[in-house]
C-alpha cells in the first residue's frame, strides 16, 4: 500500500507500527496524537490475537501430553471470552474427523452467534475445517502458521474472511518437531496414502 502526502510517498512496512511511525514524522504533531492513538489500538489487538494463540497452543500441548497431534483450537465471542476450546484427538478416539477446530466447535454447541465469532487455531486449517467454518458464517479466522501446512487459505479469502497469520515460531517449532518424529500418523492426519 503507498500514501502519497505532497512530495513523499511512503511505503507501507508489513508490521503496521512501522507504517505508523513513518506516517507519523510527515504528519506532525496533529498526526503524532491521532496515530500514537492509533498504535496503541493495533498493539492491543495484536496482543489479544498472541493471548488466544497462547489459549490455542496449550490445547495443543494437551494433545501432544495425550500421545495426539499438538494441534489446538479456541472459539472467541465479539466480547473477547473463549466460548470453546478444542484439540485434534485423531490418535486418542481413532476419529479422523476429530481435528482441532472441529473438536472445538462441536464443544461450543448449538448456538445461533456463528458470524460474529473468531477462530483460532495453531495451524492453518485443513479442507475439512475451513469447509466447517464456512458453512458456519465464521467471518475471522487466526491461525498461528502455515509453514509446515497450508490448508484452503484461499477459499476463507474467495468467501470474504478475515485471516490473520501469526507466523508464530512456538507453533512452527513445535509441529515441526512432531512430524520428523511421527511422519507416519501426520501422513495418516491428511490422507496422504501410504
Ligand atoms: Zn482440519
Amino acid at each position: 500500500m503507498r500514501l502519497i502526502n505532497n512530495q513523499e510517498t511512503l511505503i507501507f512496512e508489513k508490521d503496521p507500527r512501522l507504517s505508523v511511525k513513518r506516517y507519523v514524522s510527515v504528519l506532525g504533531h496533529f498526526g503524532l496524537y491521532y496515530f500514537s492513538l492509533l498504535q496503541e489500538m493495533i498493539e492491543e489487538v495484536m496482543m489479544n490475537d498472541m493471548f488466544f494463540l497462547q489459549e490455542a497452543l496449550k490445547q495443543a500441548r494437551k494433545s501432544l501430553s495425550e500421545g495426539g497431534i499438538p494441534i489446538g483450537s479456541v472459539l472467541v465471542d465479539s466480547s473477547g471470552k473463549i466460548v470453546a476450546t478444542g484439540h485434534n484427538r485423531r490418535v486418542q478416539n481413532n476419529d479422523p474427523t476429530a481435528h482441532a477446530e472441529t473438536e472445538c466447535i462441536r464443544s461450543a454447541g448449538r448456538r445461533r452467534d456463528w458470524h460474529t465469532l473468531t477462530l483460532v487455531s495453531t495451524l492453518s486449517p485443513c479442507l475439512m475445517c475451513t469447509g466447517t467454518a464456512l458453512l458456519l458464517k465464521i467471518p475471522k479466522i487466526i491461525i498461528g502458521e502455515n509453514k509446515t501446512f497450508m490448508g484452503a487459505e484461499d477459499w476463507f479469502e474467495k468467501y470474504g474472511v478475515t485471516l490473520i497469520q501469526l507466523n508464530n515460531q512456538e507453533c512452527i517449532d513445535m509441529m515441526s518437531q512432531f512430524i520428523l518424529k511421527n511422519q507416519d500418523i501426520w501422513h495418516e492426519d491428511i490422507g496422504i496414502p501410504r
